[in-house]
């Protein structure tokens, strides 16, 4: 039995253009949230914000590993207090704790500052973290780490 040519099926190809996915990747910086009568945000603020932003977390990173050195430094030291009065220990005491006091405190902005930056990217910059109105871009620029409005900070501040 001869084979016979069999012409192929000409499938036809799908060659219906799928419509480029409009990629909502990057935030626009026109989208980023702004009080009403504020001018929206250009792409040189945005820069200018994240620049102190990142510039921030350089600075804070350097101060949590000096403060890291200075506390590993007061524990060596108080391990052979032998021949310090109390007085020196007590010193030497609450240098560690205004230390430690310290670190804390630079570890927190910086888990601030680090999250300024990721909302920055999402576009969720700028929106209050409590109630979801706009922060405002005159005190975003002012406080570029604010996660909540005036109102809402004060609220939490009158809470304590
Ligand atoms: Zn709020």
């Amino acid at each position: 039995m001869v084979a016979k040519k069999t012409p192929g099926t000409a499938a036809a190809a799908d060659t219906s253009a799928v419509p480029a996915a409009r990629l909502a990747a990057t935030a626009e910086p026109g989208d980023l949230a702004v009080r009403p009568g504020e001018d929206p945000w250009t792409a040189a603020e945005v820069d200018e914000a994240r620049g102190e932003l990142q510039s921030e977390t350089e600075r804070l990173r350097t101060e949590i590993t000096s403060s890291e050195e200075a506390l590993a430094g007061l524990m060596r030291d108080s391990g052979d207090g032998a021949g310090d009065d109390e007085a020196d220990t007590g010193t030497k005491n609450i240098t560690r704790e205004h230390e430690m006091a310290l670190a804390a405190n630079a570890r927190e902005m910086l888990t601030q500052t680090e999250r300024a930056l990721e909302r920055l990217d999402a576009g969720t910059y700028g929106r209050c973290e409590n109630c979801g109105e706009p922060i405002g871009k005159a005190r975003m620029q002012a406080f570029p780490r604010a996660t909540l409005c005036v109102e809402c900070k004060q609220k939490q501040e009158r809470r304590y």
